[in-house]
């Protein structure tokens, strides 16, 4: 990692701006056959196809969106790729190329930018998607990256937050509230550490939830699962903030209420585990939890039998009209509005 102190050290005024771009950008491979021109000129090129395109871009600042001291560069890099391809995922797309752009104070070194870059590189390869381009420069303080990712959908395939209908069931894709956990894991570790730094923490009961924060996976199999199952979703979103406020986003666009049933709520055995251990409520955490990069859909009641009891898929709730508002139904069976607590970046 960045910290081992015994490591060769290159600094980035040794190469120059273009050698460090060429340097950084020239193990990456083009695979797509839209991607007329990569890295190189004043612009990409994309042959933009027949298809609709899909861009999305997301600002990741040190500090705010991730802290070095547990997140190694490597997984940054794929994290932040991630981040982006989620939304085009979210949007029923597939996603093609990215576009990195990257401001760095002197304190990082080459290497550690060559970790950054394996993690971008290992999400192309994963994902099959091209690095068409980006921005390089130099910041006072801290690391600030910015990805922007492009694809590509049928205009009827193409599925918006706004388009759920009351009695459309409410559908999410593998488990909540894992990502969130390893961040509260990971923070307790780095104060563990800043006290006693020869303490060798043994996280082994916590792999799951360390790997859904450090390592999260798009779901690029879901739209794919869809289109064979041949069920478009009436709406569809990614789960970022947390599932309440992202079920809050598709019933005010859609202009609709719901119903989330608690019992239905997906829980991997490590949350729940360590929703016990730190004494917190598996459901708060599972609503409010964000970064879990699941998607959460909405389908017609019609397509029921096609995923039911499909492992990847749980259905969790349907669609109501906007005037029985937004609901958690507890395994009490008592209703309670649901409140998007997600997470803001402007808190204080
Ligand atoms: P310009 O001066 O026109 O902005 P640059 O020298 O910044 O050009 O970029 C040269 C080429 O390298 C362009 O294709 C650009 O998209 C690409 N590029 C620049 N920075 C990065 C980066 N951090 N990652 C990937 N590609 C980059
Ligand atoms: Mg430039």
């Amino acid at each position: 990692m960045l910290e081992d102190k015994n490591q060769e050290k290159t600094s980035l005024s040794q190469l120059g701006e273009f050698g460090l771009i060429e340097h950084l950008t020239k193990h990456f491979e083009v695979t797509h056959s839209t991607t007329v021109k990569a890295v190189g000129d004043d612009a990409a090129v994309i042959d933009a196809s027949e298809k609709q395109t899909v861009i999305t871009t997301d600002l990741l600042v040190e500090g705010v969106h991730f802290d070095l001291s547990y997140m190694p560069l490597k997984h940054l890099g794929y994290k932040a790729v991630m981040v982006n391809l989620s939304d085009v995922y979210a949007m029923n797309a597939e996603a093609e190329q990215i576009t990195v752009s990257l401001a760095v104070s002197n304190r990082f070194p080459l290497e550690a930018l060559e970790e950054l870059y394996a993690g971008i590189q290992l999400a192309c390869a994963t994902y099959k998607v091209d690095l068409i381009g980006g921005d390089t420069t130099s910041s006072t303080k801290g690391m600030l990256l910015s990805i922007t990712a492009i694809g590509k959908a049928k205009k009827e395939e193409l599925v918006y937050r706004d388009g759920a209908k009351a009695t459309d069931l409410i559908v999410v894709s593998g488990d909540l509230g894992g990502a969130y956990l390893g961040l509260q894991v990971l923070e307790r570790e780095k104060q563990v550490f800043q006290v006693n730094p020869t303490n060798q923490p043994d996280l082994d009961q916590y792999s799951y939830l360390i790997e859904r924060q450090l390592k999260p996976e798009a779901r690029k199999d879901i739209p794919k699962l869809l289109r064979d199952l041949e069920v478009q979703p009436t709406a569809m979103i990614d789960i970022s903030d947390g599932l309440s406020s992202e079920i809050m986003h598709i019933c005010k666009q859609s202009n609709t209420g719901c119903k989330i049933y608690e019992e239905k709520l997906p829980l991997d055995p490590q949350v729940i585990g360590t929703c016990e251990e730190f004494n917190i409520d598996s459901t708060m955490v599972a609503l409010s939890g964000g970064e879990d990069y699941e998607l959460l859909f909405t389908v017609s009641i019609n397509d029921f039998d096609k995923i039911k009891g499909n492992p990847n898929l749980s259905v969790i709730g349907h669609i109501t009209e906007a005037a029985a508002g937004m609901n958690l139904v507890t395994r009490a069976n008592q209703e309670i509005a649901l409140k998007a607590q997600g997470w803001n970046s402007f808190e204080e």
